[in-house]
Formats: C-alpha cells, structure tokens, sequence
C-alpha cells in the first residue's frame, strides 16, 4: 500500500471522503514527519494543539458534505506569511516571536478552502537569498543531499514538499524564490501573474515583483492550490488584479498538440552546466513526442536582468525595511541613549549582513544624483526586458529553459561571495522583471544525481496554459514522483 505522504491531494481528499483517513489523522501524521525530518532544519514553528483544532474542524466540514478537494489536506506556510495562530518571523531576528494579528490573505483563503496548517517554514531572511543560508535561525538542508543547499529564499516550504512531510506549501517568488528551490528539491513549483495573489500579510521584499504561490509534488496539486490562493482583494491590495479567481484545473487534461514551445537562445549560452543542458534537453524531446513544436527565440536582454533586479529589488527593500525601527514592531535594542541610538542598535542587531548589504544599495541607488544614473535606468531596462518577451510571445505559447545554471550546490560552497548567489538567479529574474507566471517542473537529475527543474514561462494570465503543458509532462513521466531517500 502507497505510504500516506507519497499520495496526492487528489488521493488524499478521497480517502478523506471515504473516511479510509480522517484529517487529524492526517495532520498527526505530518507532524510526526517534522519531527523525523527535523535535522532538515525546515520548519520553525509549529503547534500541536492548533493544527489539531484545524483538523477536527476539516474532519466535521467533510462529514458535513464539503467538497473542497483541500479540506483536511495539510499545508506548510513559508515563514514570509503572517499567521495569528503562529509566529511569524520572514527569517529574521528583527521579527523573533513575533505574532500578527491577523492571518495574510493567501493563508485565509487556503484555511477558508479546508486546508490544515502544519507549521510555519524556514526561509532567507525576508526573502533575500538564494540558498537559504540566509535565514537566521538556520540553514535549511537539501533532503537529496543534506550536504548541499535546497535553495532559496522559499527553502523550508520546498524541503517540506521533498522530504514529503506535506503535500504541499506555500512559498513567495521575487525574483525566483519558489521556481529555484522547486527545482534544486525535485517538486513542482509554480509563481503566478504579477497581481494574481493578493500581498497582503505577505512580509513585503519587493513589493513589485513579490508574488506568492504553491509547490507541491504534481502540477496538478499546485493547480489545486493556485485556484484557491488567486482572486482580487481590493480593499487590501490595491495591486491585486481586478479578476474573478479561476479554476486553474479546468485545462489538465487538454492535448498540447501543437503548443509551441519557445527557447530562448540565451538561455542556453554559456555558463550552463553540461548536466542540467542534458536533462532539459531530453525533456524537451518528451514535449516534443507529446505534440510539442520547439521553435528558437531569442530574450536579448537577459544578461541585464541581473544588474536590473539588483538595483530594483534592493531600492524597494530598502523602503519597506524603513518600518522595523524598533518602534512599530518586532525587535527592540535594550540599551540605547536616544531615539536615533534606538534606531541604529535595533537595525543593527534585527537584521543579517545579506538585509544589511540590500538596505545600503538600495538607498544608495535611490538617493539624490544616483536615482537617475541606477534606478531610473533600471526601471527603463525592466520595461524593455516585458517587452522582449512580448516580441516572443509572437512565436511560441509557452517558454522554456532552465532554472538554474546548476544543481544544488554545497552548503558554504559561495562563501560569503554574495555575487555569486545572485549570478545563479539569471534564468529566473527576467520573468519575474516582466511580471510574468512561471514554473518549475521536476524535469531529470544532473551531477550527483541532484534534481534538474525545467522553467516554463507563460503569458500574462497563462497559468492554466503552464499547467496543463506541466501536468501533460507529468503524466509521460516520473520525474515528479522520484523521493530523495531520507524521504521514504
Ligand atoms: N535570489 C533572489 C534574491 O536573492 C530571489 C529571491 C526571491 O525570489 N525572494 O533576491
């Protein structure tokens, strides 16, 4: 008999109805799994009492006849959500202990559809990173290989996916923070359109580029997820989109016969490892027996998304750290002369040297004589780079490519060289730029018998598209299926 976490949402909410499981069953059987897989280092809170409340509660709602396919199932939050029931800390000292008093949208409307909280997971601090190693509290550990990252910043919610201790999680991507991890840990992973998501009680990094979204094995169950996690908020994010949610399931099954598949020639340049070329080619070959055309595009302005994002992402950084002072909330300095002392000691305490190093660009590129020499280029740059995929979009449906040059790497291996961590977001960052949804999906495995994900890039609004080219992929193949073997 297949082991409760190996099965699906899908799987799960039928055993539910069929009471062969109840949801607290199901819950404390996620919870033993965080305590197994503790040297994981993934999650940072949890409570026994309160998930199992949410579960008896799931249990009574499905007795009474609910058919949210995600009643009872469980789910892990990337620490970056604020939560009543849980501390919510974005991997920061600066917000140790620290308890919202309200639930962030994404959280509400996934507890509203039945889902259980399992606990709250480890990431970088406040999103920044690429690795994980930036958190705080500690490193989280990639379950394939526990001597190498599980990359970043969503780190926890795809290790909590890997070492199947959930079903699924929630993660944020700004500039790949669920795409990476997805692909560094072997689950599905997918950021929607910029605005799909309501920010609101997401711990802001960027604000205009932070999206959240679900990872989970199968795009199938991400789809699940995404349906539920979409949808306008207006009185609470005036950038939410003014559109009425979707059922992101509703294409699945739909043939791609026929889908054009674009790659961008720069993202098979240099600098791509040999291993993580040879998985997406040979996965490209699967859409192609699939009914796939694969046409040549070209993205020239990709070399650029890394400067560009590392002057946008940290300028806004810098404007939304400007709130932990000390004063609102979060970590206070203990000992301080007066309230510029207060402010200095707080900050200086509160925040690690990655927060540190992006508040100092960010005002640095923001402030008078450099606004129009950094960041106003930049923003010129970022309109240009959404108006090459635009010129793409003529050619193909989707895009595909890597995610990242590389697997994995080692824990430690960049050191404190920040460079390269942010080097290695290269395929990522030019989507998250032009606001565009994205995918990872389980697609081979490279050096050391590390997982490869491959990145699929929609259209505005092109979820469902994503999706059903991901879930088409699935059904032809087992990458997504394929469990580290801590995890068995
Ligand atoms: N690695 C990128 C950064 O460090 C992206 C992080 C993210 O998407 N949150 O900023």
């Amino acid at each position: 008999m297949t082991a409760l976490h190996d099965l699906s949402i899908t799987e799960l909410a039928r055993k539910l109805r069929t009471k062969v499981v109840s949801a607290v069953e199901l819950a404390q059987h996620s919870m033993d799994r965080i305590e197994e897989h503790g040297k994981l280092g993934a999650f940072l809170a949890t409570d026994t009492l309160e998930t199992l409340r949410q579960a008896q509660a799931a249990d009574e709602r499905i007795a009474a006849g609910d058919d949210s396919l995600l009643a009872g199932i469980p789910v892990a939050h990337k620490d970056i959500f604020v939560t009543k029931a849980f501390a919510s800390t974005a991997g920061s000292k600066m917000l140790q202990d620290y308890r919202s008093p309200f639930d962030a949208t994404v959280v509400a409307k996934l507890a509203q559809a039945g889902m259980v909280t399992v606990g709250k997971v480890n990431c970088d601090e406040f999103a920044m990173g690429s690795s994980n190693e930036n958190s705080a509290y500690r490193p989280v550990k990639n379950p394939w290989d526990v001597s190498r990252v599980p990359g970043g910043s969503s780190g926890g919610s795809a290790v909590a996916v890997a070492a199947r201790i959930v079903p699924a999680s929630t993660g944020t991507d700004t500039g790949g923070s669920i795409r990476q991890p997805a692909s560094f840990c072997g689950v599905t992973g997918i950021k929607p359109t910029y605005g799909r998501a309501s920010r609101y009680g997401m711990i802001a990094f960027a604000s205009s580029l932070d999206q959240a979204g679900p990872m989970a094995r199968s795009a199938e169950d991400c789809a699940l997820l995404l349906s539920a996690m979409c949808g306008p908020d207006p009185d609470r994010d005036s950038t939410s989109l003014d559109m009425p949610p979707e059922d992101f399931t509703r294409k699945l099954d739909e043939s791609i016969e026929g889908l054009r598949i674009g790659l961008p020639k720069e993202f098979f340049g240099e600098g791509l490892g040999d291993d993580v070329r040879r998985a997406i080619e040979e996965a490209l070959e699967q859409f192609v027996k699939l009914g796939a055309k694969i046409v040549d595009v070209t993205l020239p302005r990709t070399q650029l998304a890394i400067p560009v994002y590392y002057i946008i992402a940290p300028a806004e950084a810098s404007s939304n750290l400007a709130r932990f002072d000390g004063v609102k909330y979060g970590h206070r300095a203990k000992d301080y002369v007066d309230l510029l002392d207060m402010y200095k000691k707080t900050r200086a305490q509160g925040f690690g040297d990655e927060v540190k190093r992006r508040i100092m660009i960010g005002t640095y590129v923001l402030s008078h004589g450099y606004y129009d020499a950094y960041y106003l280029q930049a923003q010129k740059i970022r309109r240009m780079i959404a108006d090459d995929f635009q010129q793409a979009f003529k050619e193909c449906d989707v895009i595909a490519g890597p995610v990242a040059p590389s697997v994995a790497w080692h824990l430690g291996a960049h050191g404190s060289d920040p460079l390269a961590d942010y080097l290695a977001d290269i395929f990522t960052l030019p989507g998250s730029l032009a606001g565009l949804p994205g995918m990872s999906i389980p697609c081979g495995f490279g050096a050391a018998g590390m997982p490869v994900g491959m990145q699929l890039l929609g259209n505005y609004f092109g979820e469902a598209k994503l999706l059903n080219a991901a879930h088409r992929f699935q059904q032809a193949t087992d990458f997504h299926l394929r469990k580290p073997e801590g995890a068995l």
